[in-house]
């Protein structure tokens, strides 16, 4: 936002670690939407931008009955794969199913969503590690809110950064699987503590694992005072049923 702002006047001013400026902010503007600018003064809590941003996002959607969930996860967790899952077993049951994919480049878990029938926009951060509200808006600008009931965005792999940044869903989960360890938890407790579903997928992996389930499950109910991981596998479908539940669309 600040930079499409800067760039208007002519005074490209993006700091990078460095200290200096980068001039040339060609790569920024190609990938990211430009139809529409929010300014933002230079004292503005940019989180409590992203928040107001997310609550216009939330009663638009909601005006619209469609009910969203922020798909948020580490890379190679099986996002993409789950929302597949759950949309097929949704839209099984007669559910028209949406999704947004949250990418840094290209077009890839748009085109398996598109390749599964599910309607979808792609949506290219360019270099952040994390959607914001502002992207989202961009989307749903695009999108034919009455044409579906349950939205998932799919946000950018990355088990830090989109913790900060809410998009406006009625809830947000977080996916990890069994291949990343048993510390995923412990190591990265603002994103457990900033979602309200936690999902361990990729369980049918279990058996050829040297993963200690039970330590996660402990980890998360000692973070979230008795939370319950959901365990899942997208391969097999096994678990989804009881997380549709818990995301209030069985
Ligand atoms: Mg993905």
């Amino acid at each position: 936002m600040e930079v499409v702002t800067n760039l208007r006047k002519g005074k490209p001013q993006v700091p990078l670690r460095s200290g200096a400026y980068r001039q040339d902010l060609s790569v920024l503007v190609r990938f990211r939407p430009v139809h529409k600018t929010t300014t933002i003064g230079m004292e503005t809590d940019v989180l409590a931008e992203n928040r107001g941003l997310a609550r216009q996002n939330l009663d638009l959607l909601r005006s619209h009955k469609v009910r969203s969930i922020d798909v948020m996860g580490s890379i190679g967790s099986g996002k993409t794969a789950l929302i597949v899952r759950m949309a097929r077993d949704l839209m099984a049951k007669g559910k028209k199913v949406a999704a947004i994919a949250g990418d840094v480049t290209g077009e890839d878990d748009y085109t398996i969503f598109k390749n599964a029938g599910i309607p979808a926009v792609n949506l290219n951060t360019g270099k952040e590690c994390h959607l914001d509200a502002h992207l989202v808006q961009h989307a749903l600008e695009g999108m034919d809110l009455g044409s579906f009931d349950v939205l998932f965005i799919e946000n950018v792999g990355n088990l830090v950064c989109p913790a900060d940044f809410p998009l406006g869903t009625d809830l947000r989960i977080v996916v990890i699987s069994v291949t990343e360890g048993d510390d995923m938890v412990n190591k990265h407790p603002m994103i457990f503590l900033d979602s309200d579903v936690a999902v361990l997928n990729k369980i049918d992996l279990i058996k050829v694992l040297d993963v200690d389930v039970d330590r996660l499950k402990r980890d998360y109910a000692r973070l979230r005072k008795n939370g319950v991981l959901h365990l899942t596998s997208a391969k097999t479908g096994e678990g989804v049923p009881d997380l549709l539940a818990a995301l209030g669309l069985a």
